[in-house]
Parts: C-alpha cells; structure tokens; sequence
C-alpha cells in the first residue's frame, strides 16, 4: 500500500461505536478540528440489547440524538430484582428518585443510527477507514487503511475509542468470567407493562427487558450452558428460560434474533500523552445491570466538555490528567459495581444465599439506601 495524504487535525477519534461517534457530536459545536476513523460496518448486525440510564438520555437530548431515537425505545418504569433460589426481592420505581422514567430499552444497531443520522446533520467529518497503527509524541501519529490505501493523519489528541479490539495484553488486566451473555428476542404470555426484571443466579445474571410488544433478554450463564442454549430448538430455549426466570410473566412464547456474546472484564492502562481511552477502549464491564454504553457515554461528554472548558493546551499531559482524574470515581465505582455483583451472586453456599436476601430485604427496607443506588445506577457516580 502506499502512503499518500498528512492531514493535520485537532483530535481524530479511531472507532465510530456508540461511544466515539458520541463524542465526534458533542464536539461538533466547539470548533475543534475533528475527524473520526471508522471502518465500513461488518456484515452482520449487533443484536445486543442496551438499557439506556435516565442519565444518558439527558446527554443523548443535548446531543440532539435524542428526538431520532425517541420512537424506537421502550421505558422502563420499574425494576424488579431478585436472586434464583433464595429469598429477598427489591422494587425499584422511577418516581421514587423523582425521574419519568428508570431506563429506556434500544438495540445497539438503532442507537447507533441515531448517533450516525445526527452526527450527519452536523457535517462531521467520518472517514471509512481502520487505524492500523498509532505513535505518541509530540503529537499523535496515526495510520489508517482507507479505500485499500495506507494514509496518515497527525492529531493534536487522538482518542481511542475502538472498543479496546486492538489491544496488546500488555497494556490491560483481564478478568474472564466464563460466562457468556446470550441476547433475544422473547415474548411472554403477558405484557411486560414497562417492567424489568434482573434475576440473579449462580451462573450469572438474568435481564429481562422490556421492548416493544415482548422482551429483550440478556441471559448471562456458564460458557458450557451457553453451548447448549444456542444449539436447542426454540421450543427447548423458552422452556428452559421458563425453568430460569419463573412465571412473573406467564409462559414465553416465542423467541428470536438470539446471539451469544462471551465476558470479560479489562481494564486499560493509560495511554501515553496525547492518546487517551474512553468507553469500551477504556474499560470493558459485564453487562450485568446495563451500566458500560452509559459509563462510555459519560466519558465522552465529560470529555467535550473538558475540550470546552479547559484553558490547559488541548492534549497536554495535564489537560489529559485533569480529565483522567475526573472520570475516576465513576470508571472505578462502575468497575468494581459490577464485577463485585457478579462475584457475589455467583456463590453458591447456603449462608451466602441467606446473607443476599437479607442485603435485597434491607435494601427494600430503607429508601434513602435504596434512592442512593438508583441514582448511582442512573447517573453514575458524581
Ligand atoms: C450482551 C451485552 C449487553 C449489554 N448491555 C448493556 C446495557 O444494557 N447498557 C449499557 O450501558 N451497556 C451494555 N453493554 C455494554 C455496551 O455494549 C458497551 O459498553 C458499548 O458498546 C461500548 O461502546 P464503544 O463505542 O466504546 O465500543 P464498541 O461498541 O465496541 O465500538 C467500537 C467501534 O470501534 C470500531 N473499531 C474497532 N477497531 C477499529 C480500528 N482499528 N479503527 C477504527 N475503528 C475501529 C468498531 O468497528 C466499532 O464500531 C452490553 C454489552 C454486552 C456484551
């Protein structure tokens, strides 16, 4: 391949996910020279299910993304948890942390066209391209395939926001949960009534989600489960999501779209000045409670406003630091959130049961504890 173009940019962002084409939009008005690398999109849908914070819809609001993906959402009102094999059950419902609705239920695919219509409306400057290869210094080097030809920009930032796919292991601790994430389509006897539903149980959670007419699952199980779960007909799949869930929702009666994503946690070191990490790039959770696109999110609109607010050189080591330090609290209390769910949830011994109905009972006992959570889960932590 040859090498053609230098273009010369304030910030290129490499991945046009959910995370970094929020954050090519919420830079759009700033004046910033701004270009996102992503490649053309792989044949086949993502089929995964988001559950979008009260929180994110505000930020999806001021990004104008909001009004494109308003009729393809489905709210939720109120959460049910509750731990398979055990006592001990907590409601969480909007009003209680005076919000009009808990969470919003979307495919990835449909955000992600939102984000892409709006990020049109703006004249972004989007590239079909992969970066192949990034260098530090004094500004950011990067190359990228585009249209088969080797090119290169120069970048006075670059933000890596590809979802972490091009990482060495070097640079990032690994936690594999051997748990794999199966995602479908389901619809149930009754209605789902703007109710979710997070049922825990030793091989990882359950969510059922409410979307359109039936449901969104998200049914996290051990990685030999998950074998046997994708190869059954969808009769033996509903009546052993039957067996799993219960009957809150009456019998399942159809099943679609099912996909398998596999789990791990990563954590990722910091990138070298002026190269920095936000969203999946960053930091990889398991989907338990729907928190990773939010938290990605958050990244990136603190990250603008960072861009908008800071008198600090834009992509100095201390410009990166202050933003870094910001985005702390919430990156760890997110992190450690869900891995401990996880953990804690996955231990199957009698007194351990006993101790999490006991922690669900107290938690439905005492509201400002149980409003304290909500808002952790819906704003992240501030
Ligand atoms: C089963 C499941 C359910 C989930 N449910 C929820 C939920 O309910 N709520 C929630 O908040 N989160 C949820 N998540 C997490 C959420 O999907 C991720 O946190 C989110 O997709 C991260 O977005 P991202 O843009 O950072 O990364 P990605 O979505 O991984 O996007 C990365 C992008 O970068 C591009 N890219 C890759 N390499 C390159 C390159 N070399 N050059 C240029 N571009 C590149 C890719 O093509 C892609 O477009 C769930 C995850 C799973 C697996």
């Amino acid at each position: 391949m040859s090498q053609l173009s230098d273009l010369k940019v304030d910030i290129a962002i490499a991945g046009g996910g959910p995370v970094g084409s929020a954050l090519a939009l919420a830079l759009a008005p700033q004046g910033y020279t701004v270009t996102l690398l992503n490649p053309p999109a792989p044949g086949a849908p993502d089929l995964r299910p988001l559950a979008l914070s009260y929180g994110s819809r505000l930020i999806l609001e001021r990004l104008g993304v909001w009004s494109h993906l308003a009729p393809d959402v489905t709210a939720i009102q109120t959460i049910h948890v509750s731990q398979r094999g055990g006592f001990g059950r907590v409601n969480m419902r909007a009003a209680e942390i005076g919000v009009p609705e808990l969470g919003y239920v979307v495919p990835y695919q449909t955000l992600l066209s939102a984000i892409t219509l709006t990020l049109a409306d703006n004249n972004a400057n989007i590239l079909a391209a992969q970066m192949t290869h990034w260098k530090a210094g004094e500004v950011a080097q990067v190359e990228y395939s585009f249209a088969d030809q080797a090119q290169s920009l120069s970048a006075r930032m670059l933000v890596l926001a590809d979802g972490g796919s091009n990482e060495s292991e070097g640079h990032v601790k690994t936690f594999k949960y051997q748990q794999v994430a199966i995602t479908a389509r389901v619809v149930s006897r009754y209605p789902h009534q703007a109710r979710a539903f997070e049922r825990f149980t030793v091989d990882g959670p359950l969510a059922l989600l409410p979307f359109g007419t039936g449901w969104a699952l998200v049914w996290t199980t051990s990685e030999g489960r998950a074998a046997e779960l994708s190869a059954v007909s969808d009769a033996e799949f509903l009546a052993s999501l039957h067996i799993e869930f219960g009957s809150r929702v009456g019998e399942f009666t159809a099943v679609s779209d099912r996909a398998a994503y596999p789990l791990r946690r990563r954590e990722f070191d910091s990138a070298p000045t002026p190269v920095l990490r936000i969203g999946n790039a960053a930091q990889t959770l398991h989907p338990v409670a729907g928190q990773g696109f939010n938290l990605g999110l958050r990244d990136a609109w603190f990250l603008a406003q960072h861009g908008a607010t800071s008198t600090l050189r834009l992509g100095s080591s201390a410009w990166i630091q202050a933003y870094l330090e910001q985005r702390q609290a919430d990156r760890r209390a997110s992190l450690d959130m869900t891995h401990s769910l996880v953990q804690w949830f996955g231990i199957d011994q009698f007194a351990v049961r006993q101790a999490r109905g006991l922690g669900l009972q107290i938690l439905g006992m005492l509201p400002p504890l149980k409003r304290h959570w909500m808002r952790k889960l819906s704003f992240g932590q501030r």
